[in-house]
């Protein structure tokens, strides 16, 4: 008899011989319909994942439109995915049948280049994003790579956790290559990504400032843990901040005034974008160089980087603040994102 090796998982003798629902986006800014579809045979490191929930992104909207030329049609969106396993390829490891886990941005990377085999996988040039050429979470079942399927831990809110997968990493990786506990951080937008920021600055001791432009989201930042509130359009205010803050997370998409917010930065403070305003931010060379000061950005993150910000967002209790749609209503879900209402994170539970 052989003995079954250390890391064995169960596995479903015939996967992927059902159909799948999804809500497909025909072409862009096309409403979605659902249509059922004939997936083809599992990947031999892939896994399949029943969804249950899955969190709306801004990406999804940008992806929908085709804002940014790469969005491929027919499409289905969806990329802050929690579902429980289904059937593993025959190469896939470390994973078993039944098993809750999470998918986000990227569903697969080659695993042999220098960035994945640094540990690096979200920067590897071969990374599949999981909307773009690729079937996303607005599905009954969702494909990916053995290694971009993260287990969630137990203690986590697995209904509100789909917007940790994509917003949620986006804005912890930057704390955890830039932040210290005793920073002084601000957080620039107060939506979908900036107000998970604050929760998980607050969580790592650091003292936050909140820029928003809408005085109605003042005291709500301040319940997330921002300790200061400023209008992010009061040049005044800006200005007496001047020299203020080691870190400053951007997570708007619209230009602001960037020269007055650089200057909110104290000696080798850093700006770090991981909102995508779509023009360019002018940055005086004076401005960086004198007071050794940084601008940056970064995309999600690794599998070993999301599994530690689950595990810190599970120990601290930070969950997004979510508004919970049927998939079936998944339009109306849309338009509600698109109005920039939601408050500040919306999840479509599958209902097929
Ligand atoms: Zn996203
Ligand atoms: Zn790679």
């Amino acid at each position: 008899m052989r003995r079954a090796p250390a890391g064995a998982v169960m596995r479903e003798l015939s996967p992927a011989s059902r159909n799948y629902k999804a809500w497909v986006t025909k072409a862009a800014k096309q409403a979605m319909v659902l249509e059922t579809l004939d997936p083809g045979p599992l990947g031999d490191e892939e896994v399949e994942v029943a969804v249950e929930y899955c969190g709306l992104c801004h990406s999804d909207l940008s992806v929908f439109n085709n804002d940014w030329g790469i969005s491929q049609f027919p499409a289905v969106l969806g990329h802050e995915v929690i579902g429980r396993i289904t059937a593993l390829g025959p190469n896939a490891k470390a994973r078993r049948v039944g098993q809750r886990v999470g998918v986000g941005w990227f569903s697969g990377s080659d695993m042999y280049c220098r960035q994945c085999l640094s540990g690096n996988h979200h920067l590897c040039p071969q990374a599949q994003a999981t909307i773009i050429g690729h079937r996303g979470g607005f599905a009954s079942h969702v494909r990916a790579n053995w290694a971009w399927t993260l287990p969630l831990p137990e203690k986590l809110n697995f209904a509100d956790a789909g917007p940790l997968l994509c917003g949620g990493i986006t804005v912890f990786s930057p704390l955890m290559m830039h932040a210290k506990a005793t920073d002084r951080v601000g957080i620039i937008g107060i939506g979908g990504l900036g107000h998970m920021a604050v929760k998980f600055a607050a969580a790592y001791g650091c003292d936050v400032t909140a820029f928003t432009n809408s005085e109605s989201k003042f005291d709500e930042a301040k319940s997330f843990g921002a300790t200061h509130v400023v209008s992010s359009r009061d040049s005044a205010a800006l200005k007496k901040l001047a020299g203020s803050f080691d870190l400053l997370i951007s997570t708007v998409n619209v230009p602001l005034d960037w020269d007055a917010l650089v200057n909110t930065l104290g000696p080798s403070g850093r700006l770090h974008v991981v909102g995508a305003v779509l023009e360019p931010i002018p940055v005086s060379a004076f401005a960086l160089i004198l007071q050794q000061r940084a601008v940056s950005g970064s995309p999600t993150g690794s599998p070993v980087a999301i599994e530690t910000m689950l595990d810190f967002a599970a120990r601290h209790g930070i969950a997004p603040q979510t508004e919970h749609y049927p998939m079936s209503r998944i339009n109306d879900a849309f338009a509600r994102l698109e109005s920039g209402e939601a408050r500040y994170r919306i999840v479509l539970d599958a209902d097929f």
